[in-house]
């Protein structure tokens, strides 16, 4: 890595309006106290890319939506540190990372619990709203580029013999393990549905036997995806498409509810089923941003005395545990990853994203050969 130059420029895609992207010339960031400059070398398209680029939301930026705001999104990323910024000497040039996406404003009450994907600053990084806040990708400047700057909180370190591609999985999987957190964390030995088999769904199969939940049933309605939940672990696979949810789900645990629900699906009725899915005293945490408001059974979650959680992303240093998991190589993440296009195709990469096509589930954007 030694005499690596950093150019002063660097191509970036950014947003205009609605679905709009131009890839233009940017500064290189500098890397302030406590700050990293990544040099990214590969960066995974999510859902939520998606939705930032269609609808502006969950991404602020300046207060505001992020369209026409010179914003770059992307923020599953890895790639190299190629600059320190003052006192930094947690890592060293050359260091393979992937990061969390989000760094929080460290100062706020959340914040100071670990929960730094709910910052209660969250956007206020500009002007005198200046409070430090960084989610790169949603209030600060992500992925979809070739360099990027980044606290040294949010890094995790990246052994060698873990491919580019794969690594961009380490902050997915780190989402599934937050959900597995908030649902109590010491899932050995009981039951655990995931219900949807998208990126977040099929790592939180694969994070769920590997801390040993018993039995891990996973919901879907493309076989596909059900056949590589299936190599991730999953002890029951059901393709929900034809069938009640709720029935098969009990049928596959004898008859008997669960003990924790893994929502990954966003899907209308996803809540009702759920809460049905567990026994009398169960948990729910809800991992998918859904298309709009459900009508949901609050009588039956009362009489029968269900947890409701929610999680924002991927909060109390759930990515380190999720990185050590896949360090231990505990399971196979690059099941996952199905496509990779180079930054310049930036727009097919998204559409294979958007429309699922050729079986298209994890596509990701690689910038080193
Ligand atoms: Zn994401
Ligand atoms: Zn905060």
């Amino acid at each position: 890595m030694s005499g690596y130059e950093i150019p002063k420029s660097m191509k970036a895609w950014v947003l205009g309006d609605p679905d709009v992207l131009e890839l233009v010339d940017k500064p290189v960031p500098k890397p302030g106290t406590g700050e990293v400059l990544v040099r990214i070398d590969a960066v995974a398209i999510c859902a939520t890319d998606l939705e930032i680029i269609n609808e502006g939301s969950p991404a602020l930026i300046e207060g505001e939506l992020p369209f026409n705001k010179n914003f770059t999104p992307g923020h599953e990323y890895m790639g190299t540190i190629v600059e320190l910024g003052p006192t930094v000497d947690e890592y060293a040039v050359g260091d393979r990372i992937a990061v969390e996406i989000h760094a929080g404003c460290g100062r706020c009450e959340r914040c100071r619990m670990g929960m730094y994907t709910s910052c209660l600053n969250y956007g206020a990084n500009y002007d005198e709203y200046s409070k430090g806040h960084r989610a790169n990708g949603y209030t600060t400047d992500g992925a979809f580029t070739q360099y990027a700057v980044n606290h040294v909180n949010t890094l995790v370190r990246v052994p060698d013999f873990m491919t580019d591609e794969v690594a961009t999985l380490i902050v997915t999987a780190g989402t599934a393990m937050y959900g597995l957190d908030v649902l109590g964390g010491l899932v050995a030995g009981q039951g655990l549905v995931v219900t949807g088999a998208g990126p977040i769904g099929l790592l939180g199969v694969a994070v769920g036997k590997a801390l040993g939940a018993d039995p891990v049933i996973l919901t879907d309605i493309v076989q596909d995806r059900l056949e590589i939940g299936k190599k991730l672990g999953a002890d029951h696979v059901i393709n929900v498409k034809n069938t009640c949810p709720v029935k098969a789900v009990r049928e596959a645990n004898s008859n008997r509810g669960v003990n924790f629900v893994l929502e990954c699906s966003g899907a209308q009725n996803a809540v009702n089923d759920a809460i049905r899915m567990v026994s009398r005293g169960g948990r729910v945490c809800l991992a998918a941003f859904s298309h709009g408001p459900a009508s949901v059974d609050t009588k039956y979650i009362v009489a029968n005395n269900i947890y409701l959680y929610g999680i924002r992303g991927e909060g109390k240093s759930a990515v380190r545990r999720a990185a050590s998991l896949m360090k231990q190589k505990r399971f196979d993440a690059s099941l996952v990853h199905t496509h990779t296009f180079p930054l310049s195709d930036l727009p097919t990469g998204l559409k294979y994203a958007r429309e699922k096509i050729d079986g298209a589930i994890k596509v990701v954007i690689k910038n080193q050969e």
